[in-house]
């Protein structure tokens, strides 16, 4: 196994020009998903073409490009990462970090449908936290919602990086139609197996081949619901991510809540994310990209991928601006799958 050299470490950490520090770096090592889930992606999704993804080489240079610039937490998605030819090989190579002590955490978003063959290597590479996607406990709901999926494998996957030792935070988008009303009986489900739940609102990026208002539910109505029957209290805690957190009361489980479309988290954002293709968005939300893939082909030098990240985080705009609504189409034309979640 040939791995990439890390750059000098002489290069001064990522900071934009408003003085937030990008240590955080998510990259998305395949927009192809064994699901199909509605929120997403089109049923008849089309994909890239496989020579326009970076190589597990590149993705492995690339990654050791950004923690020699001081990112601290690198998440591995999608698509389905697991479904990624080479993707255990490229965990074992970013590893090297951990042991290293350059990197604090390697983590990966997952659907959780294959999890369970890979739980254990996981945990094994220094894997401790994974995020695992899942909307409904309802059998034919989930199928619905992921057009096609199988709840029980996700709930084998859960199983599997339990006895593996990797703590699993479950993200839920909150769904109108699909699962508002579930909402409180997950979060009782995730909480008596000593899980975290985060509940995200819908966001629109990508053509999806609907129309997501039906969909879209505010989690300021969710939170009110929930306050009804649940003890809420919030927690000072706050990761480094966009998530507030509550305790509740009943369960003494932490919930958090991703608001993207009903509050702006921006201003204390610390992340980038790289597509699968190779793009670095300094925001989820906006157009501004830098196209590394061009700089990694043109040559084993990282100085100029250095500098072309550089350049683009000294562009990373102050704020997203989503808006859900009638006649409104995406805010970005790429979907989550490219840019991963
Ligand atoms: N396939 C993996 C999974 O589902 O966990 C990783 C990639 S997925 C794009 C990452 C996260 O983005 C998931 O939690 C998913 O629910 C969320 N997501 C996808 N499309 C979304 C959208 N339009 N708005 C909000 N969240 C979305
Ligand atoms: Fe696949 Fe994740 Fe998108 Fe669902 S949310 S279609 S599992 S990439």
């Amino acid at each position: 196994m040939t791995v990439a050299p890390m750059p000098s470490p002489a290069a001064a950490p990522m900071v934009d020009p408003l003085g937030r520090t990008v240590d955080y770096v998510r990259v998305s090592v395949t927009d192809r998903c064994d699901l199909r889930c509605t929120y997403c992606m089109a049923e008849r999704q089309t994909f890239l073409p496989r020579d326009e993804l970076l190589t597990i080489a590149e993705l492995d240079r690339l990654c050791s490009v950004f923690i020699g610039l001081g990112t601290r937490r690198l998440r591995l998605t999608g698509g389905e990462p697991l479904i990624r030819k080479g993707f255990m090989d490229l965990v074992a190579r970013l590893s090297r970090h951990l042991a290293s002590g350059d990197l604090d955490e390697l983590t990966l978003t997952t659907n959780g449908s294959h999890l369970a063959d890979h739980a254990q290597a996981l945990a094994d590479l220094g894997v401790r936290r994974i995020n695992v996607s899942l909307d409904t406990l309802d059998p034919d709901a989930y199928r619905r919602i992921t057009r096609g999926g199988a709840l029980e494998r996700v709930l084998a996957g859960l199983d599997a990086a339990a006895a593996a030792g990797i703590a699993v935070k479950i993200n839920t988008v909150a769904l109108r139609q699909d699962n508002a009303a579930e909402l409180p009986a997950l979060i009782d489900w995730a909480h008596g197996r000593g899980l975290e739940i985060t509940l995200i609102e819908t966001m629109p990026l990508g053509e999806i081949g609907a129309d997501r208002t039906d969909q879209f539910l505010s989690l300021t109505e969710v939170r009110q619901t929930l306050e009804a029957r649940r003890t809420l209290t919030p927690l000072a805690r706050r990761t480094s991510g966009p998530a507030r957190y509550v305790r509740v009361g009943e369960t003494g489980g932490i919930l958090g809540f991703i608001t993207p479309m009903t509050h702006n988290f921006c201003d204390t954002c610390n992340r980038i994310r790289v597509t699968c293709t190779g793009r670095l968005y300094p925001c989820l939300g906006q157009e501004t990209h830098a196209d590394l893939r061009q700089v990694l082909r043109s040559g084993p030098d990282d100085a100029p991928v250095v500098e072309a990240i550089r350049a683009i985080v000294a562009r990373k705009p102050g704020r997203h601006d989503f808006r859900i609504g009638a006649g409104l189409g995406p805010a970005v034309a790429r979907p989550m799958s490219m840019t991963g979640g």
